[in-house]
């Protein structure tokens, strides 16, 4: 059954009668070729679990099925349950499970599935919450290797920005900490039903294998990067102080330049590194 084909979802969505939820982003694939790139895309090696995020009806998880040991998927609208029950009963390595992405215990659905195998994350993700997803998963503490999304054009260009660049943005700063984003192609609006008012591209994340920076204290790398962004316009000497009173004028000033850069710069002009640094010489004031 080609489940990216228009009749297909139409009548099965119409034989367990329901509807697209758009409280739940619900846009389907119906260019079979894009799932099949995704999956193709989204791990280098066949030995492992696949987490997906928000199987619909299921085009991407038969894709990551016939390609992958495991594939959990865990879809939030029980409305679909039924439905990926058939249209995914040929393939014997999926579990399909009826819970929020922000509330299952991420932790514990990876030791009960994975085997000990690696695991990548692949999904379409529903656009509402596409950061507050991929937030969750990189500060689970959960060691997966990739992450590969679909998400509206213009986060996907915000993922992959290079500082000082208009679209970088706090989410790129915090993704630098945790692995490396590649944008691989776009997906235009026209791929879906129902057609979403933006175009879409796939992204990569390859999560490193140990830590890439050591930072003393989280809490802190996360505050700055925070207050750099929430106060674009103002310098990020201005901007820290705004946000955190604990610090003086002259301690961050100092600790700007330590790190090589002006005192008057703007936050969004900062790498990852960068954060990273700063935050090490602020923490030990
Ligand atoms: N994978 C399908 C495809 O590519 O055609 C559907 C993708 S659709 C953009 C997003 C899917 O995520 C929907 O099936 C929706 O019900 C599901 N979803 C939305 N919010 C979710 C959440 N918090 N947890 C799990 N699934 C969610």
């Amino acid at each position: 059954m080609d489940l990216c084909n228009l009749s297909v979802i139409k009548s099965v969505m119409a034989e367990a009668g329901i509807t697209f939820r758009k409280e739940f982003g619900q846009n389907f694939l119906t260019n079979r070729m894009i799932p099949e790139d995704i999956a193709d895309m989204c791990a280098d090696t066949p030995d492992r679990m696949i987490l997906e995020i928000g199987p619909g009806i299921g085009c991407l998880t038969q894709e990551l099925a016939a390609r992958y040991k495991k594939v959990v998927a865990v879809e939030i609208d029980r409305g679909l349950i039924p439905i990926l029950s058939k249209t995914l009963a040929e393939y014997d390595n999926i579990t399909v499970i009826n819970e929020d992405i922000m509330k299952i215990d991420l932790a514990a659905l990876i030791k009960e599935y994975s085997e000990g195998m690696p695991v990548s994350v692949c999904a379409n993700l529903p656009y509402y919450i596409t950061t507050p997803i991929l937030m969750r998963l990189l500060e689970s503490g959960v060691k997966f290797s990739t992450i590969t999304v679909m998400v509206q054009n213009e986060v996907a260009a915000r993922l992959a920005a290079a500082p000082g660049k208009s679209d970088y943005g706090a989410i790129t700063a915090s993704l630098g900490y945790y692995g490396t984003v590649r944008k691989l192609f776009k997906v235009s609006r026209g791929c879906f039903v129902p057609a979403p008012k933006v175009d879409s591209a796939v992204v990569r994340i390859d999560l490193f294998d140990e830590p890439k920076y050591k930072v003393k204290d989280e809490e802190l790398f996360k505050s700055l990067i925070r207050a750099a962004f929430e106060m674009r316009r103002k310098t990020l000497q201005n901007a820290i102080s705004s946000c955190l009173g604990r610090f003086s004028k002259e301690e961050i000033s100092a600790a700007i330049k330590a790190i090589g850069h002006d005192e008057l710069v703007r936050g969004e002009r900062l790498s990852t590194e960068d954060f990273v640094n700063l935050s090490n010489i602020l923490s030990n004031k």
